[in-house]
């Protein structure tokens, strides 16, 4: 485990040159005591600020005649120790505090958390400095005041992360098991602290090791003759124009220590990050990435929107995430696709890829077309598809809490979708389309709802907001993803019919994302089944809900539960769904069909069939020809 740990922060090349740093700047101060080099603290005046390889001086001599290869070295393993020292200390009681604070919570969090503010009230050289003065000169002492100033910034750190550690569902699942305090403590909590204080360490150490040698440098820290890093630079600092070698030498060494730390600091950070480490904490660009070899084939231009061969990948790993792959369908105004899947199956991604909406990195789009009104938005420039999302093609998506500004007024967002599409919009009208918008979406009371905020909401209002935003601008088609999976049954078929009547009246193509065929089967006309990535069948939803081809959407079926239907419970299906970065090279749904055989998992299955029927399984194909 500690060897993929090194080779992970070894991967990274400025981490590497970081340990590298480090790893010369410790064998220097270990092999020290070795080397012969002539007594620090011998004054011979002399040799008064001889330079480099005179006078068999290496690095030359300071303004007392001593040389400063010598106690460039023993300086530099005091400020090492110092401030490893200091660093430890600080890491040890500030985690403590923290580990406190957040797990026990209430006085005692108030109580340590308050006492830590009072210290974070002073800017902290200046609170050093205090202590140093109560305490007398003395690396000790500035060991001391350095530790402490650093105490808060470990205590914040860790209180905050057991905070959500000790208030989540595993905890309490663990205490109502009979599991004490210590217990959890030691075995739950601080098991889960360790890449937090270990990032918290890496990140400070060097800092500290400055501050100590700000101190020294001050005059605060080591005493004469004992000479640390600090102390050689503020000895230095007199002579800096005349003999500069006597204040860049240790200069130059603190430089390289605190890059050196920081560099693996950062590269430590990023190993003990799984999300850094893959680089799914990077910032998005503000279209998916679109990596397509060859020419790309023509667009369909009869359809409003035409999916053709569409592949999505998620870029993690050696192995990409195989999302979604060769995914095909069209769509016209007036007419509702629904999509249906497992979790993971690939429906959300391949709505989202639509316009450039999955997160890049690390997902690419690698095959495909999209074409919208005869265009191929995939060659499009970005201001052209960004000027398309939300006017010619909008979205609702599963959660509307988490998609509405929890700062704004509805009112104040429907405005804003409207407004960035044409500025020209003035206030009165905005108000008037927007109260226009609510009432499509059937509200009651529209003005009083136009000056609500969304916590102060229903789910199932904030859902029919969300649909009124992706009606402001009137678009060609709208994508719905899972919009009622979070709401109870009644406001379900509430807003279906609302979505259903709107696209009826409107004219408005409809993608409708679900898991659930029951749903689907109230709303959409043509259904297109999804598996690992794949549609596996497609076609007009009474054909799909009445006689399924598939054998995983007679799986998907059987496992629905039919109100009143009788026939007993629902059956699930057996299994999972193969890993996205490991599919098998023929059918992916041959490990949980009843009906495989060797045929099955000898190659790849394609989609065979009419363009009003489509299913991939060599078992219908043979059936039928
Ligand atoms: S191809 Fe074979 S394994 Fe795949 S669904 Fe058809 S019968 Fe089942």
């Amino acid at each position: 485990m500690m060897v993929r740990f090194a080779k992970r922060i070894l991967r990274n090349r400025l981490a590497g040159f970081g340990a590298g740093l480090l790893l010369m700047v410790t064998g220097l101060c270990l092999v020290t005591p070795f080397l012969g080099l002539p007594d620090p603290n011998v004054i011979s005046t002399a040799d008064r600020f001889s330079l480099p390889f005179e006078d068999g001086f290496v690095l030359g001599a300071d303004h007392l005649g001593r040389d400063i290869l010598s106690r460039l070295l023993w300086g530099t393993r005091l400020s090492l120790a110092v401030g490893l020292t200091a660093a430890l200390i600080a890491a040890l009681i500030g985690s403590l505090i923290g580990i406190l604070a957040g797990f026990f919570g209430g006085k005692l969090d108030d109580l340590l958390m308050r006492s830590v503010d009072v210290l974070m009230a002073f800017p902290y050289i200046l609170l050093a400095l205090a202590i140093v003065a109560v305490l007398g000169p003395g690396l000790m002492n500035a060991l001391i005041a350095v530790a402490i100033v650093n105490i808060p910034f470990f205590a914040r750190n860790v209180r905050g992360v057991t905070l959500v550690i000790a208030r989540s569902d595993y905890i309490a699942a663990a205490r109502l098991s009979g599991r004490g305090s210590i217990s959890l403590l030691l075995f739950e909590v601080v098991p889960n602290l360790w890449s937090v204080i270990i990032v918290a360490f890496s990140t400070t150490v060097g800092w500290m090791i400055l501050e100590t040698a700000g101190l020294s440098f001050l005059g605060l820290g080591s005493q004469p003759p004992q000479s640390d890093l600090g102390s050689m630079l503020g000895e230095g600092r007199a002579a800096l124009i005349t003999n500069p070698h006597t204040s860049v030498i240790p200069g130059l060494m603190i430089f390289v220590i605190v890059m050196g730390i920081n560099l693996l600091g950062d590269g430590v950070r990023d190993a003990l990050d799984p999300r850094l480490a893959k680089g799914t904490l990077q910032r998005s660009s503000p279209v998916t990435q679109v990596l397509r070899t060859g020419q790309p084939a023509p667009v369909d231009t009869q359809s409003t929107l035409d999916v053709a061969g569409l592949s999505t990948e998620f870029r993690v790993d050696k192995n990409p995430l195989r999302a979604v792959r060769d995914v095909s369908f069209s769509l016209n105004g007036g007419e509702c696709l629904a999509i249906v899947g497992e979790s993971g199956s690939g429906k959300s991604v391949t709505a989202l890829s639509i316009t450039g909406l999955v997160a890049s990195p690390p997902a690419v789009i690698t095959s495909g077309t999209v074409g919208f009104r005869g265009r191929d938005l995939f060659s499009e420039p970005f201001d052209v598809l960004r000027d398309l999302r939300g006017r010619r093609i909008a979205y609702i998506f599963q959660d509307p809490l988490s998609t509405l500004h929890p700062l704004l007024t509805v009112g104040a967002q429907l405005a804003e979708a409207m407004v960035t599409h044409d500025p020209r919009l003035t206030k009165p009208v905005l108000r008037r389309r927007a109260i226009s918008l609510l009432e499509d979406v059937r509200i009651a009371n529209p003005e009083h709802i136009m000056m609500s905020y969304p916590h102060a909401l229903s789910g199932g209002m904030r859902q029919r907001i969300g649909i009124a935003m992706a009606l402001a601008n009137d678009p060609d088609i709208i994508i719905a993803d899972e919009p009622t999976t979070a709401l109870d049954v009644t406001v379900q078929a509430q807003v279906l019919r609302i979505l259903d009547d709107l696209r009826r009246q409107k004219g408005v193509g409809l993608i409708f994302i679900s898991h659930d065929l029951n749903v689907v089967s109230q709303i959409s006309d043509r259904i297109a089944v999804m598996y690992a990535g794949q549609i596996v069948e497609c076609g007009p939803s009474r054909d799909v809900l009445e006689q399924p081809a598939h054998p995983y959407t007679r799986a998907l079926l059987a496992s629905s539960p039919q109100i009143g239907a009788g026939g007993g419970l629902p059956k699930p299906i057996d299994g999972g769904l193969p890993r996205p970065d490991d599919l098998p090279a023929g059918c992916a749904f041959a490990a949980r069909c009843e009906m495989a055989t060797d045929i099955c998992s000898a190659s790849a299955v394609e989609l065979r069939g009419s363009a009003s029927r489509e299913v991939r399984c060599v078992k219908w194909e043979a059936a039928n020809g």
